[in-house]
């Protein structure tokens, strides 16, 4: 699918900046609040909205459409949905596919003259992307920090309000300590135990950016169905290298991962569920920085590392 038409690259923004400003002075999209108007925005996922709310302050209006349990590759927009879409002056998505089901939706908006933003994109160029089949692009950036600690700027250029600049800098500052801290956590773990095991293949900027060997029974989406032969393989890669521990994920089926888990059993190797990660929502962690100081501290500890010796800085999460 062609990257929507709207996306903007970092050579448009100065574009999109009075464009947003002229949305805004024409009174669609806006929400009167007291003597203030603020632009209403609207986010898919939580990885997306927690840093838009952080940046916006209390000067925009700042709806997130995914719960915290939402898989966002099966998203499908209700009424509602669309409706609040529609009412927004600027829409930030993550993209590369991710919101599949959202995609024609968005891209009618902007066609519409809606500012929809996709922030992955903007975040990295082709060096910088994952793709395990050809021409699939990743879409799960967010799970390396550092890279996705770049869309404070993509945002606060985006949206021209209030303190967006001095509060796109300290977000981005929280968050390259929170990478800071996940390089530590994961250092922990014992090289040779360095292999994460999960339900869908989420993981890849962070084995990446962290250090991890990572594999998964389903592809980067959830919507195809995994096959007998990809749960052999990874029973085989599990036995060969003993690897201790695989991990459930919040928004997926545990199915293919106990079927891991018995494989491995009948061979003689017994491996441990690590915990349920948050790859694609917050869940029970609820913000972006939290979801991603769990799975790290979740993923070392399960893998003979120790998270306790990393101290928690102060930032978003806390
Ligand atoms: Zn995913």
């Amino acid at each position: 699918m062609p990257r929507l038409t709207s996306t903007l690259r970092p050579f448009a923004w100065a574009l999109a900046a009075p464009l947003s400003l002229l949305l805004w002075s024409c009174g669609a999209g806006e929400v009167e609040a007291g003597e203030h108007v603020r632009p209403r925005v609207v986010c898919t996922t939580a990885m997306v909205g927690d840093l838009v709310r952080e940046i916006a302050g209390e000067e925009a209006d700042v709806t997130v459409l995914f719960g915290a349990d939402v898989d966002p590759h099966l998203f499908r927009p209700t009424r509602d949905d669309v409706a609040a879409i529609t009412a927004a002056s600027v829409v930030f998505h993550s993209g590369y596919g991710l919101e599949a089901y959202l995609e024609p939706t968005l891209a009618k908006i902007a066609d519409g003259g809606t500012t929809v933003v996709a922030l992955a994109p903007n975040i990295a160029d082709e060096t910088e992307l994952s793709s395990e089949t050809e021409g699939v692009v990743d879409p799960h950036l967010w799970m390396d920090v550092k890279l996705w600690a770049r869309c404070c700027d993509v945002i606060a250029s985006t949206l021209p309000v209030n303190g967006a600049r001095e509060r796109a800098d300290a977000l981005r500052s929280e968050l390259l300590a929170l990478d800071a801290e996940v390089e530590a956590v994961v250092a922990t773990i014992p090289q040779r135990s360095r292999v994460l095991i999960t339900a869908h293949d989420a993981f890849a900027y962070f084995g990446r950016r962290y250090g991890v060997e990572v594999h998964a029974v389903q592809g980067v989406s959830t919507a195809s169905e995994a096959g007998l032969r990809a749960i052999e393989e990874l029973v085989d890669l599990i036995v060969a290298r003993e690897a201790p521990a695989v991990f459930f994920e919040s928004t997926v089926s545990e199915r293919n991962v106990r079927a891991l888990v018995e494989g491995a059993g009948s061979r003689g190797h017994t491996v441990a569920i690590g915990g349920v990660l948050h790859s694609d929502a917050p869940g029970e962690a609820r913000t972006y920085a939290a979801m991603i100081r769990h799975n790290a501290r979740t993923i070392a500890d399960a893998l003979g590392g120790d998270a306790a010796s990393v101290t928690e800085p102060e930032g978003p999460a806390q």
